[in-house]
């Protein structure tokens, strides 16, 4: 059985050697995260140079996510984690000092006043401003210890932070992101539409194909929510940072909202962070921790991601295999999303044809339980807008396209194959079924509804559907 809900994993010390990236390819990750807070460029490059060898070595088409850090304020490196103990003062200090914790942002000492919250390492530890002498060193009370480790985030939800979504790092590693064929680029921190329109611009200048992710972790961006969807490619429940600057009991009715208006307007969606946190360390993950994972695949995500688990915990392979196995079973049960979407109203007057062709394909699959929805694409956008009904039948996506090939590897229900014979749509819908029967997706009898533009010469918008019978 193929599964529907896709997994991103976060590749770090624990997964980045090719032998672990391998085995995290064959447990079922189907998204590679590179986390650019905590990477080098030369690291990052043998991470991407090893994910592409063991595409073609696998024929798998795992898809590329570099994260870009956005305004993200972190404590400095020290050798050895710093245990904060209740009632205990300490000091942060912009500049490097012995005696004092390191913090990255440069105005911290200005913008913060006596009484305010600063929380650390996604709200876990928690201090109080005690003074401050307005220029580079702050003294803090100790209000929930805990251990500090290095580079841990620290977010101030009393305080309005003055830093561009794009940071003069971020733009670095950007430049760095584009040279490389990476298909997903995460922004954080999105505060507004805008802040996406301007990494799309930057993006599209360059005739580049790279697609947003908007990560949604601040009030303003819970604000903006439906001219963000809009704006961007995708979107990721940033799930860390949002129960530090919201409380985090507002968490769950947001990630139900964002997810039914993404997938109201065929836009991808990722749910992340803590989702099997305690196996970090542990062999097996809380029942809590396993109800969350199974919530967000009913809820519909296309996609679930890992964090630490993977890039610096102990049992990588096995938070996989964990994950898998609650998407199988809800995916098996009646409890799945596919049973959950009606017709909607086509919203796009520019696709309108293609749209009026995805809805009603996907209408007759269900009507006929149809077992297959094919594509053929040059751009995915049929696929995604298929994905978008959330169909029983499975999607796959035929395209000569390498990147999209990897991007849709993001998409919930689709498994993408590369195909370039086809010189005629009916050649192509021929060809495209035996190859699934060949390939034991697909058997006799099975129905099956393709979808194809013709002529096909003119590589065109979808515009016709073919319901048929496998030979
Ligand atoms: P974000 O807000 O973007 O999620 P984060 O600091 O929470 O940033 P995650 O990617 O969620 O980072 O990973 C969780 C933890 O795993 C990080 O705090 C960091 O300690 C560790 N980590 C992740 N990637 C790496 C890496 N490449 N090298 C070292 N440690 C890493
Ligand atoms: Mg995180
Ligand atoms: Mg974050």
């Amino acid at each position: 059985m193929i599964r529907k809900t896709k997994i991103i994993a976060t590749i770090g010390p624990s997964t980045s050697s090719k032998v672990m990236l391998k085995k995290l390819i064959l447990k079922g990750v189907n998204v590679c995260r590179l986390n650019f807070s905590h990477l080098k460029h030369d690291v990052a490059k043998e991470i991407i140079t090893n994910i592409k060898e063991i595409n073609q070595e696998l024929n798998t088409h795992t898809a590329i996510l570099a994260d870009l850090q956005g305004p993200k304020i972190r404590v400095g490196v020290f050798e050895r984690p710093i245990q904060l103990k209740k009632g205990k003062k300490i000091i942060f200090s912009t500049k490097r000092k012995k005696d004092a914790i390191h913090i990255s942002y440069a105005n911290f000492a200005k913008d913060v006043s006596p009484k305010e919250r600063v929380l650390l390492d996604d709200g876990k530890l928690n201090l109080e401003v005690v003074s401050t002498n307005k220029k580079d060193t702050v003294v803090l009370e100790v209000i929930f210890g805990g251990l500090l480790q290095s580079r841990k985030g620290v977010n101030l939800p009393n305080t309005k932070i003055s830093l561009p979504c794009l940071t003069i790092k971020d733009k670095e590693d950007l430049s760095f992101v584009l040279a490389e064929k990476i298909e997903w680029i995460g922004l954080s921190f999105v505060r507004s539409a805008n802040d996406v329109k301007i990494l799309k611009k930057i993006i599209d200048k360059q005739n580049l194909n790279h697609k947003v992710i908007a990560k949604i972790e601040k009030p303003e961006s819970i604000k903006d929510i439906d001219a963000i969807i809009q704006a961007t490619d995708a979107i990721m429940v940033a799930r860390g940072d949002l129960g530090v600057e919201v409380p985090p009991h507002k968490v769950p009715v947001y990630q139900k909202m964002i997810v039914e208006k993404c997938i109201q307007h065929a836009k991808p969606v990722v749910i992340a962070t803590q989702m099997l946190e305690s196996m970090t360390n542990n062999p097996t993950a809380t029942r809590a921790e396993v109800n969350d994972v199974a919530n967000s695949v009913i809820d519909g995500a296309d996609a679930m991601m890992l964090s630490g688990e993977t890039s610096i915990g102990k049992h990588p392979l096995k938070v996989v295999d964990t994950m898998r196995k609650i998407i199988r079973d809800v995916e098996k049960s009646e409890h799945s999303i596919s049973k959950n979407i009606e017709d909607r109203e086509l919203l796009d007057d520019k696709r309108i044809l293609t749209n009026a062709i995805c809805s009603n394909a996907c209408f007759v699959a269900k009507q006929t339980k149809a077992k297959a929805i094919i594509t053929v694409t040059y751009s995915g956008f049929n696929t995604i807008k298929i994905s978008s009904y959330r169909p029983n039948a499975f999607i796959y996506a035929f395209t000569n396209n390498h990147t999209i090939l990897n991007t849709l590897s993001l998409i919930w229900g689709v498994r993408g194959f590369y195909y370039d014979r086809g010189t005629t749509t009916d050649q192509t819908i021929k060809e495209t079924k035996e190859i699934l029967r060949e390939l034991k997706f697909l058997k006799k009898g099975d129905l099956v509804v393709n979808l194809a533009s013709m002529p096909a010469q003119e590589k065109g918008m979808t515009n016709m559907m073919k319901l048929s019978k496998v030979k």
